[in-house]
């Protein structure tokens, strides 16, 4: 019998899970939260009556779509909710649920980890009130609450207008402030129509929204900086002919798009490569999702592409996982699908840059590792030529930054951004924080490892 492990109930992890166990596959299923669905068709708490078709509008059909499959999905698999996997190591996935840990050993590892808001450390980003863009609209999503009732979306990313329209179906007063200039947004239209029509229809629809209402946006902005003593109290802006301004609310939410969660990939032996458009790693794979070994990945986690293409992805790795074990497989036309919303988020990258040159030239003073409350200086300061460390991986040992709690996943960009600035090589690939295990925090009283497959 052969093992399989998919790690991931989002859209990419149930299309994987559902079209293996079609195929007849024992296939056992992880996810860290209570509930499937990812970010994109997360779930409001159980007992939590929120009106989804308020939040979601035209969505909604695709999140009830979602759960009624995975309701079929559920009886076939063996589901794992409420467990992290947290390493991977000689063949088995290491697994904590319920304060206990556990070795499963795998014949094949699928994973679709998803992805995580990236963001541009600023003065003041550590305030209280200043949330993740997607942790902003994950509240919502999740407990039905708002992080505030005057709220600004600042950064640059698709979801900032998503984000800022559904807080405003729940009356916040909503202000978005997006660093890309329109200019840029502009040219990267013709590739975005050519690769997903309907696609772009829906954000330009989004931006017209908050027009049509009267929601103050402005696009091509410099962030300065988030204003407040005990909490954020305002964002102070420079606007795109160089004045400058604060805008004042009770909440932030900011982003500047997504990065691949793939740590565990990377631990699990997948090679990982530099994205020179998007500036971050993400795990080497055949357009299959195949990265050798038995090891899979497949949607946001192996490559940022949106809901749609994590799911064709997710049917995709396991057509791969299939073909690989002999059997036969009909991949029609689902790969130059996926080729073409790929392409499509190649133009969202470009709409929506990380502001890299900004990133690097960050203050001496401004916090970038929140967990281990190290600052911009102090990494520049262990750069110094005679001090010798010469890469991102010996400013972490000497400074600690990047090895707190979040182990790196949100300082971890700005910190080899201002690396590479610092050494003179920022037009190189950027060098990256080491994934290592524990890939998160896990509670101190789980047990040893076990062995013990059922
Ligand atoms: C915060 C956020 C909000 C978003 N909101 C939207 C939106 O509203 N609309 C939209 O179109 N797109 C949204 N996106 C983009 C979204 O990521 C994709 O559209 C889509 O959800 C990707 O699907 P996926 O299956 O690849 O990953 P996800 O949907 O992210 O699913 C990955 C799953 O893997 C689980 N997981 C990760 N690591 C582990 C581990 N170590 N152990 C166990 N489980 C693990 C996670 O808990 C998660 O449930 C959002 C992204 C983020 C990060």
């Amino acid at each position: 019998m052969t093992r399989i492990v998919v790690v991931g109930a989002g859209p990419a992890g149930v299309a994987a899970a559902t079209l293996l166990v079609e195929r007849g596959a024992d296939v056992t299923l992880i996810e860290e939260r209570a509930q499937p669905g990812g970010q994109v068709w997360r779930a409001p708490a159980p007992g939590l009556a929120l009106d989804m078709d308020r939040l979601l509008r035209g969505d909604s059909e695709g999140f009830r779509r979602f759960h009624a499959g995975f309701a079929v999905l559920r009886p076939r698999i063996d589901w794992r909710p409420e467990t992290l996997v947290w390493n991977v190591h000689g063949g088995t996935v290491q697994i904590v649920a319920g304060g206990a840990q556990q070795a499963l050993p795998y014949d094949a590892l699928l994973l679709a980890t998803g992805a995580t808001d990236r963001i541009a450390p600023i003065p003041g980003w550590t305030l209280p009130g200043v949330f993740a863009l997607g942790g902003a609209q994950a509240v919502l999503k999740d407990q039905g609450c708002l992080i505030g009732r005057e709220v600004v979306f600042c950064g640059s990313s698709p979801l900032l207008f998503l984000a800022a329209v559904q807080y405003a179906r729940f009356g916040a007063a909503v202000t978005v402030l997006d660093t890309t200039p329109l200019g840029a947004k502009i040219s990267a239209v013709p590739g975005l129509a050519a690769s997903a029509p309907r696609q772009l229809a829906k954000g330009i629809g989004l931006m017209a929204a908050l027009r049509r209402q009267g929601r103050p946006m402005h696009l091509g902005v410099t962030l300065l900086g988030f204003e407040g003593s005990g909490g954020v109290t305002g964002v102070r802006w420079r606007d795109a002919r160089g004045v400058e301004r604060v805008t004042a609310c009770d909440a932030v939410a900011y982003g500047h798009g997504l990065r691949p969660e793939s740590q565990l990939a990377e631990i699990a032996g997948a090679s990982l490569r530099f994205d020179r458009l998007r500036r971050f790693h993400a795990p080497e794979a055949d357009a299959l999702g195949r990265c050798g070994n038995g090891l899979y990945v497949a949607g946001d986690g192996a490559a940022i592409g949106g809901a749609e293409a994590a799911e064709v992805s997710g049917r995709l790795a396991a057509m791969a996982l299939l073909a690989d074990r002999g059997e036969s497989v009909e991949f029609g036309a689902l790969p130059e699908r996926l080729a073409r919303l790929r392409r499509f988020q190649d133009g969202l990258a470009r709409a929506f840059a990380w502001p890299h040159a900004q990133v690097a030239a960050l203050a001496d003073g401004v916090t970038v590792c929140r967990c281990e409350q190290i600052t911009a200086g102090e990494v520049r300061a262990v750069l110094a030529p005679q001090l010798g460390a010469a890469e991102v991986n010996r400013m972490k040992a000497a400074t600690r930054c990047g090895m707190g709690r979040c182990q790196g996943r949100y300082c971890g960009h700005a910190a080899a951004e201002i690396t590479a600035a610092a050494l003179g090589r920022a037009d190189a690939p950027l060098d990256r924080l080491r994934a290592q295990p524990p890939v998160k925090p896990l509670p101190i009283a789980s047990a040893l490892v076990e062995d013990d497959w059922p």
